[in-house]
């Protein structure tokens, strides 16, 4: 199948950029991704994203994002792009390892994965314990005790939402200050469930089948070093995101933390056509309403693209 411009992800940036793509008449293909909605399917209240004042449910705000899409006519594909052709024209995607689709245009829109400490315990532990998705799992540690790791926004937000559940949450800080914003730092600190474990980190888990505890240092190579155990059931990361872009490597240019690099102002990347919005280009804000800007404005290259490709023939 043939598109004139071909969405790879279903976030904001990817749905924002359909939305524009589709009402210039560029029948837009977005092929879904492994996470239908993309990472704000996994949270709760959104609170920022302007035209909500009483804030709405991350799930919801997607499903409007995909109607707003499909009302114009975009093509929604659900599937896996498992590689991608840049060398050529019009470009090639491969869904699901067999599926074939070509286009004149590509906005990528893969977004960022959250990411592991790297201890060799955390995959030991993944499901019987640790996860990086507190509200996809938090439901299971009701009136268990729990910790996040993180000091951002992530970590306080995931932080909060388990105090609705769960018995107690450690905060496993590895700096003396929370990076978080001020507002999610004063909730955090006024959570009587919440108890902030700053200048510590994480050596190791323990537990027979399932988690049982952390190994913890606090002060680690100063004088004040000390390590404990803290018993804990669950063990949530919130240390922030790589970008998706291992299908990219060798095809596009990236930077030296795998985002997708973008000139200017602009999202067009190395490749004339090709062009990258959101979290896989955006290593500084991730915001859902600054990917969803950035799709605006790659869908709005892509049709100017168009119409000078056009003009040169
Ligand atoms: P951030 O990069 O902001 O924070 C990551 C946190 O994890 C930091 O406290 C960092 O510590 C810590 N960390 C990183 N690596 C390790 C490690 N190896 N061991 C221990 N701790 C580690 O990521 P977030 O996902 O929180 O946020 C990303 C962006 O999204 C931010 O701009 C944030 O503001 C935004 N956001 C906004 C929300 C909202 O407005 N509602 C909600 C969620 C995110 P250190 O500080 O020491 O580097």
């Amino acid at each position: 199948m043939h598109t004139k411009c071909l969405i790879i992800g279903s976030g904001p940036a990817g749905l924002t950029a359909a939305i524009y793509a589709s009402r210039a008449n560029l029948s837009p293909i977005v092929i879904e991704g492994p996470q239908k909605g993309g990472q704000l399917t996994t949270t709760t209240e959104v609170e920022n994203f302007p035209g909500y004042p009483d804030g709405v449910q991350g799930p919801v705000l997607m499903e409007d994002l995909t109607r707003q899409a499909q009302r114009f006519g975009t093509e929604i594909v659900r599937g896996l792009v498992t590689d991608v052709d840049f060398s050529k024209r019009p470009f090639t995607v491969t869904v699901d390892s067999k599926n074939e689709y070509t286009a004149d245009t590509i906005i990528i829109a893969t977004g960022a994965a959250a990411r592991y400490l790297g201890l060799p315990d955390e995959q030991k532990y993944l499901g019987m314990g640790v996860s990086a998705c507190a509200t996809c799992d938090g439901f299971f540690y009701r009136n268990r005790t729990v910790a996040v790791v993180g000091g951002g926004d992530t970590a306080c937000e995931e932080a909060l939402y388990l105090s609705s559940l769960a018995k107690k949450v450690y905060m496993i800080v590895r700096k003396d200050y929370l990076r978080a914003s001020k507002i999610m730092q004063q909730r955090v600190m006024e959570n009587p469930k919440i108890s902030v474990l700053f200048n510590t980190q994480t050596r190791g888990l323990y537990g027979e089948e399932l988690l049982e505890g952390a190994h913890l240092v606090q002060y680690a190579g100063t004088d004040r070093e000390d390590l404990m155990d803290v018993a804990l059931e669950g063990f949530f990361l919130a240390i922030g995101h790589q970008p998706n872009t291992k299908l990219f490597v060798d095809k596009l240019e990236l930077d030296k933390d795998g985002y997708i690099v973008t000139r200017g102002r602009g999202t067009e990347t190395s490749v004339d056509g090709v062009f990258a919005a959101g979290d896989v280009a955006d290593p500084d804000y991730q915001q859902a309403i600054a990917a969803a800007g950035m799709g605006c404005r790659a869908a709005l290259q892509a049709e100017r693209y168009l119409i000078h490709m056009q003009n040169e023939l």
